[in-house]
């Protein structure tokens, strides 16, 4: 047992230094808005105590001083659309991952996918939804808040909600009972599921408004208006609030109109519903990289060599459309179906598809998702007061976004987890 106690002791300080007083010494500083040459950052303990040019910042005796020739220091990044519940459906396609795969073995699973979303940088994810996995969200949650394993800050929705008959896995014998990847709900009894999800640790309420089953398998809404309307009342009235999946412009609609505040996907957004987005101060999470991979690892499309598939048009068209029009747009990889710790793949799409500008896509992915997750008071900038949550990367993001993926430090809530040269 000492060997052991030992051993875990061993593991731990690998991957953790405890908080003290850090003076951060970059090249750069991104403030979640702004660049800033010649910036340095302050920790102490917990919390970010002071950010600007070197002569402005006095740091006391016991200050461990970090330098980062070369370096950019960021807020900690923020995944808005993650499942650390799921890994890759060209590993193990999804109905084997819900159906054969116990809660137990998925957890052990997510905490690798914990470790390595937060080894990337990424100190906060939203993750929406087990698929399958039951409450294993607020479980694994727990164990990173206690310290008992590395992870990134978790804002959780746990089974998520789908109307009856919708959601799979499908093409079972419908004799049988087949445990579903969210949790079937519909008119009234929304109420009673919404609360029990709340009750079970959902920290906002993730509704599928529409699925691919339609009569030719496309995507159809799934709830009415009303449905999704009784959903977001229920959920405000406990302080929460509401997630869509929408990819078809119908749920989309109904989505805004119950009062969702974000929407994840947005396949066949046009520009109707992006003026309906930007009038409801809606976040739309685009999710470029999972079609993209999808089509790669499912359909063998040869990126690069062969003509895009349709899906992955259909998603440039309607992401460009939303840049265009100027809705707010968040950083939502659907990371689980492309490898956990590739977020940044997202932010490259985002340059790619959309042509945003590196600039852009640092602010979707810190003060952007901050807000959308309603804790711009808390992580998503650098200044006084917030949490310290930063990552810093060898070269400037700001020039190429793809720099974001040569993290050489990470500290959250004042811990460093990771700090090579
Ligand atoms: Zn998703």
């Amino acid at each position: 047992m000492k060997r052991i106690l030992f051993l875990l002791c061993i593991s731990i300080g690998a991957w953790a230094q405890k908080s003290g007083t850090y003076l951060l010494q970059p090249d750069r500083v991104f403030d979640g808005k702004e660049m800033h040459d010649g910036w340095v950052v302050l920790v102490e303990n917990d919390k970010i105590a002071a950010a600007g040019p070197a002569s402005s910042v006095k740091a006391g005796k016991d200050t461990q001083t970090i330098a980062m020739p070369g370096a950019t220091l960021l807020p900690g990044l923020i995944e808005g659309h993650s499942h650390l519940l799921l890994y890759p459906y060209n590993i193990t396609d999804w109905d084997t991952q819900v159906l054969k795969e116990s809660d137990s073995y998925r957890t052990a699973r997510a905490t690798v996918h914990a470790k390595n979303t937060l080894m990337a940088g990424f100190t906060t994810v939203r993750d929406l939804g087990t698929e399958g996995a039951g409450y294993s969200d607020v479980a694994l949650k727990r164990a990173i808040n206690e310290g008992i394993i590395p992870g990134p800050r978790m804002i959780v929705a746990g089974r998520a909600i789908v109307s009856t008959g919708s959601y799979g896995p499908k093409g079972y014998d419908t004799d049988m009972e087949i445990m579903l990847g969210a949790e079937p709900a519909d008119g009234n009894d929304l109420i009673r599921v919404v609360r029990d999800q709340i009750g079970k640790g959902a920290d906002f309420i993730k509704v599928y408004a529409d699925y691919r089953w339609g009569i030719k398998g496309e995507d159809q809404p799934s709830f009415t208006l009303e449905e999704l309307k009784l959903v977001n009342e229920v959920a405000r009235s406990s302080g929460r609030y509401l997630v869509c999946h929408a990819k078809s412009k119908e749920a989309m609609r109904r989505a805004i109109l119950a009062g969702a505040e974000t929407i994840e996907h947005g396949d066949f957004l046009d520009e109707e519903i992006a003026q309906l987005m930007k009038e409801h101060n809606i976040t739309f999470f685009p999710t470029l990289a999972a079609i993209d991979a999808i089509q790669q690892y499912r359909n063998g499309w040869k990126k690069g060599k062969e003509e895009e598939p349709l899906a992955v048009k259909n998603k440039k068209k309607s992401f460009r459309i939303a840049v265009e029009a100027g809705v707010t747009i968040g950083e939502g990889a659907d990371v689980g179906v492309f490898p956990h710790g590739e977020n940044v793949y997202e932010m490259e799409l985002m340059a790619e598809y959309g042509g945003m500008k590196p600039l852009d896509i640092m602010k979707a992915a810190t003060t952007v998702n901050a807000k959308a997750l309603h804790m711009e008071n808390e992580i998503g900038a650098i200044r006084p007061g917030l949490k310290a949550d930063l990552m810093a990367v060898r070269g400037d993001p700001s020039k190429n976004i793809s720099e974001l993926r040569k993290v050489q430090f990470v500290m959250k809530d004042g811990v460093v987890y990771r700090n090579e040269k």
